[in-house]
C-alpha cells in the first residue's frame, strides 16, 4: 500500500511524532518512525507493518490511494490510453493522456471505404511528433464485422457500437470500447455507460459497479454545449476532488454533425480543455483536425517539462563545406521555428543546438543555460571545424550582447549576430556574401 501523502504528513500520525512509548520500536523493519513514513510515502512499504498505526492514519491512507480517474488501454496494435487524470487544471501538475480522437462511421455506408481511406491518409507533424486520428467509432448498420476488419487493417482503435452480441464477442480480442444495450455480456470488457442526464448517468454507473462491471467509460448524451461542459466539469470534479467512485471513469462525448465546422471546432476545443477523455466526431475535416490536434498537443504537454530536442548538429539540404552554421538552444519551439526556415533555403546549412534544458534563447541565457562556455563546448564536441571551410557561426539576434564573449570562447571563429525573428533567417543568410546561394 502506498499513498499520495508526503513522508512528513504521515510521520505526524506515528508514535515518534506523538512522543509515545512505542516510538521508533523498529517492528516495521525501519530504524525509525520517520524512515518508515518516508518509505510509505514512496510506496516501498505497507501501513500494516506498523502495529501502532492509528485508525486515523489508516483512514487517511485509504482515502489517499483511492483512484481519481481510472486509466484504460483501448486497442491492441496501436493502442491508446484514456483516463488516468489526477488534477483539475493542467497547471496544477499535468494532464496525463491525450484526448482520444475518434470519427464515427456507419458500417453499411456506401462510401465506407472512401471515408476510411481519407481518415487514414490524414496526418500532421508538429514539434517532432506525428498525429493521426486515433479511433473509429463503428456503428452497426449492417456488414458490421467486415467493416470492423477494415478498421483493424487501417490501424485504428475500435469503438464498437452494436447490439449483436455474437459479433461483439468476436471482436473482444481487439480490445475495443463497446457501446451496446446488451452490456451484461461484456462485464470484463471496456463498456460505455450511456445516459442523457447527469443523474441518470450517475445511477447507471453505480448500477454497473454493483453488478461487477470491471471497466467503464461514461457516455453522457446531452442536449447542448452548456449542459455538456457543465456535466463534464461536474464529473471531473467529483472524480478528482471527491473521488466519488461512479464518476471516476473516463468520459466520451460525441459531437453531432454540424454544417458549420467552425462551431464543431470550437466545441471540440472546449471539450479538449474541459474534460472529454474521448471525442467522437460525426464530421471529419482535415483542417479542423489539424487545428484541434495542435491544441491537444499544447494542452497535454507537461508544463513541468519543457519540450526539447536533442543537443546535436542538425543538417538541412545536404550541407557541404561552404554551408552556413547557425547556433540556437534546444527549446523545441525555437528549434522547429529555425529548422523550418533552414529547410526552405535553396542551399544546405548546419544548425548547432546547445543543451539548454529546453529553454528558449533569452530564458536560457538568463538562467545560465546558454553561456559562451556551453556554446564553445558544443561546437567543439560536434567537430564543427572539420565540417566547414569558413569558421563563422550565426547566433540569435537576441544574444547580440554575447558577441565578444563568444569570440573569446570560440577562438578562431567569427561570431555573426543573426536575426531576432526566425522568419528573417533566410533573407539574412542570403545577404551574407560569403555564402553561395
Ligand atoms: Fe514507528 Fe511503527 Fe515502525 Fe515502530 S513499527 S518504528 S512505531 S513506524
Amino acid at each position: 500500500m502506498g499513498s499520495e501523502l508526503s513522508g512528513l504528513q504521515i510521520f505526524k500520525y506515528l508514535p515518534a511524532a506523538k512522543k509515545l512509548a512505542d516510538a521508533n520500536c523498529k517492528k516495521c523493519g525501519c530504524p525509525t518512525c520517520m524512515a518508515f513514513a518516508l518509505k510509505l510515502a514512496k510506496k516501498q512499504t505497507e501501513i500494516e507493518k506498523c502495529p501502532s498505526a492509528s485508525d486515523e492514519l489508516r483512514c487517511l491512507i485509504e482515502e489517499a490511494v483511492k483512484v481519481k480517474q481510472h486509466e484504460y488501454t483501448i486497442g491492441v496494435e496501436n493502442p491508446v490510453k484514456t483516463g488516468g487524470e489526477t488534477v483539475m487544471f493542467r497547471h496544477d501538475k499535468t494532464f496525463v493522456n491525450r484526448t482520444v480522437f475518434a470519427v464515427l462511421l456507419e458500417s453499411s455506408d456506401v462510401d465506407f471505404d472512401k471515408k476510411l481511406r481519407r481518415i487514414k491518409n490524414f496526418e500532421i507533424e508538429r514539434i517532432g511528433e506525428t498525429f493521426k486520428i486515433d479511433a473509429i467509432h463503428l456503428k452497426d448498420t449492417g456488414e458490421f464485422l467486415s467493416a470492423a476488419e477494415k478498421v483493424k487493417k487501417a490501424g485504428f482503435v475500435l469503438i464498437a457500437e452494436s447490439d449483436d452480441t455474437e459479433a461483439l464477442s468476436s471482436l473482444k480480442e481487439e480490445n475495443p470500447l463497446i457501446i451496446t444495450n446488451k452490456a451484461e455480456n461484456f462485464k470484463d470488457n471496456l463498456v460505455a455507460v450511456t445516459a442523457d442526464d447527469i443523474d441518470s448517468l450517475e445511477a447507471a454507473s453505480k448500477e454497473k459497479i454493483k453488478n461487477g462491471y470491471k471497466k467503464i467509460v461514461l457516455n453522457p448524451v446531452l442536449k447542448n454545449i452548456a449542459d455538456t461542459i457543465e456535466a463534464l466539469t461536474y464529473i471531473r470534479r467529483m472524480a478528482i476532488i471527491d473521488k466519488f467512485e461512479p464518476m471516476t471513469f473516463p468520459v466520451m462525448v460525441k459531437i453531432p454533425s454540424e454544417k458549420n465546422l467552425g462551431k464543431t471546432t470550437a466545441l471540440a476545443a472546449l471539450l479538449i480543455c474541459r474534460y472529454a477523455n474521448i471525442i467522437v466526431f460525426e464530421d471529419f475535416d482535415e483542417a479542423m483536425m489539424a487545428a484541434l490536434l495542435t491544441l491537444r498537443q499544447n494542452i497535454f504537454t507537461n508544463p513541468e517539462r519543457p519540450l526539447q530536442v536533442e543537443s546535436k548538429v542538425y543538417e538541412f539540404n545536404e550541407p557541404d563545406r561552404n554551408s552556413p552554421v547557425i547556433l540556437t538552444t534546444n527549446f523545441a519551439l525555437t528549434y522547429f521555428a529555425v529548422a523550418n526556415e533552414l529547410e526552405s533555403l535553396p542551399f544546405g546549412s548546419y544548425l548547432v543546438v546547445t543543451p539548454s534544458d529546453g529553454m528558449s534563447v533569452l530564458t536560457a541565457w538568463s538562467a545560465d543555460k546558454f553561456t559562451a562556455d556551453i556554446a564553445a563546448k558544443t561546437v567543439k564536441k560536434f567537430n564543427l571545424e572539420e565540417k566547414v571551410n569558413r569558421k563563422a557561426i550565426i547566433i540569435p539576434g537576441l544574444l547580440s550582447h554575447m558577441k565578444e564573449e563568444l569570440e573569446q570562447a570560440l577562438v578562431g571563429w567569427d561570431i555573426i549576430v543573426g536575426t531576432i525573428e526566425a522568419c528573417e533567417i533566410p533573407d539574412f543568410i542570403k545577404s551574407l556574401n560569403y555564402i553561395k546561394s
